[in-house]
């Protein structure tokens, strides 16, 4: 077997805090598409009170014979109606649904000669010049982040485990693929909705008894081919940013940045140790301790990954703990055994290396993966972990281990862990794990 192909390794590289820090940042996301949604509300609420539509229910829904045309009016009104009443809980697609929702209202009621049609283009105006200064702060972000990758030392090039390789090409191709999804739905809805037109069709208001079907059929219909677009569009996004930056391993500095990093749903805690990783040394008893206090559970306990340290352990327990030099054990200071159970983490979720990788960031377009890097010169992707989270301009500084307050007595010594590059010190405790103190 020949090696791995050197186009598909992550080369590591490594920003400082400062540059890390200075990546251009959009806005929060929920805000930005918040906004979005305010316009369609807007829009909406404005023509239905200048057009006075309250006084609609008078007034036929159409006029003369049904027409293909007023399928697309009504269903075009009834989509914007139910987009703004719910669109506050869809935010995650607003950005692109709300001018291409307001679009189909503008081109409904522009073919339809309506008097709205004017007030539904500058409702779509505003909407597409929102998403585009978006999109030029997420162009320029992806500039910048290439420009830094590029700038930056480059480490070693890590080829991706297979299941990790997996993941960073689903990465890009989930989002199309749901955005195809989207469209079959979209066409299977819209074949449906001309079926019933087909029966509707050319019938008057008071024929049909005010209330077509087809309509109702096409807002779904509507909805989807909508949502199949904005899919797709930011699926093509996250490709052309990946191709334009490069396949890079980031080892992220402390301090706050351009994303956060989620990793398990459980969020770690202390006290633990990894069976795999730190059980290697014969005078550990964590294992065997458990193994003599749980017998009925003895299987289980060999066989899952992380397990309560043993307090006595000669490697794991808290005398040894104690015993460790600062400098050895800020060198320890990733491993979850150092710490008590309810004592907040050192750049939480860096807990298996001194700092924490994501692979394949390249600006918001494509976030990456948290990952590890392996013994082998590999990199793996940490299990059930989601893509990076993207943090906004004034998303509130890194949300970091959660405060401790750790016991104020039984105080063995302070650690400043600052020299070692982690932001807090530790504090020792004689009959307790340690606890960490973030602050710089
Ligand atoms: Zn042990």
């Amino acid at each position: 077997m020949t090696s791995t192909a050197g186009s598909t390794t992550y080369t590591e590289i490594a920003p400082s805090s400062a540059e890390w820090a200075a990546v251009t940042r959009r806005p929060p996301r929920a805000l930005a598409q918040r906004i979005s949604w305010l316009l369609v509300l807007l829009t909406t609420v404005g023509i239905f009170v200048g057009f006075q539509h309250w006084n609609d229910p008078d007034a036929e829904a159409w006029d003369g014979g049904f027409q293909l045309l007023d399928v697309l009016g009504l269903a075009s009104i009834g989509l914007v109606v139910i987009f703004s009443l719910a669109g506050w809980y869809l935010h995650q697609f607003n950005l692109g649904l709300a001018p291409l929702l307001l679009g189909i209202a503008a081109v409904a009621h522009t073919l339809d000669s309506s008097p709205e049609a004017v007030f539904w283009w500058a409702g779509t105006l505003l909407a597409v010049l929102w998403l585009l200064f978006d999109f030029t702060l997420l162009a320029r972000q992806t500039l910048q982040v290439r420009a830094l990758a590029r700038s930056l030392p480059a480490g070693t090039g890590l080829a991706p485990e297979r299941g990790a390789r997996t993941k960073l090409l689903l990465g890009s191709a989930a989002e199309g693929l749901w955005g195809l999804g989207a469209g079959l739905l979209a066409a299977g809805l819209w074949w449906w909705t001309l079926r019933i037109f087909a029966a509707e069709e050319g019938l008057t208001a008071a024929a049909l008894d005010q209330a077509s079907e087809s309509d109702l059929w096409a807002i779904p219909a509507l909805l989807a081919a909508a949502l199949a677009a904005v899919l797709l569009l930011r699926a093509l996004l996250g490709v052309l940013a990946r191709g334009l930056v490069g396949r890079y391993a980031w080892r992220l500095p402390t301090g706050p940045g351009p994303v956060e990093l989620v990793w398990d749903e459980d969020e770690p805690s202390g006290g633990q140790i990894n069976i795999e990783r730190d059980t290697s040394e014969y005078r550990c008893i964590c294992v065997a301790e458990l193994v003599q206090m749980f017998p009925e559970d003895a299987e289980e306990i060999r066989e899952s990954t992380d397990v309560s340290a043993s307090n006595h352990c000669p490697i794991h327990g808290i005398d040894a703990i104690n015993l460790l030099s600062p400098r050895d054990f800020a060198s320890l200071a990733g491993s979850l055994w150092l710490w008590d159970e309810l004592s907040g983490l050192p750049q939480s979720g860096g807990f298996t290396c001194s700092s924490p990788l994501v692979i394949g960031y390249c600006g918001s377009a494509f976030t990456g993966y948290p990952g590890t890097a392996t013994t082998r010169g590999t990199v793996d992707i940490v299990d059930y972990a989601d893509c990076a989270l993207e943090v906004g301009r004034g998303d509130g500084e890194f949300a970091g281990p959660r405060p401790a307050s750790a016991p104020s007595v039984g105080v063995v010594d302070k650690i400043d862990l600052r020299p070692f590059g982690i932001a807090g010190h530790a504090v020792r405790f004689k009959h307790a794990r340690a606890w960490f103190v973030p602050g710089t």
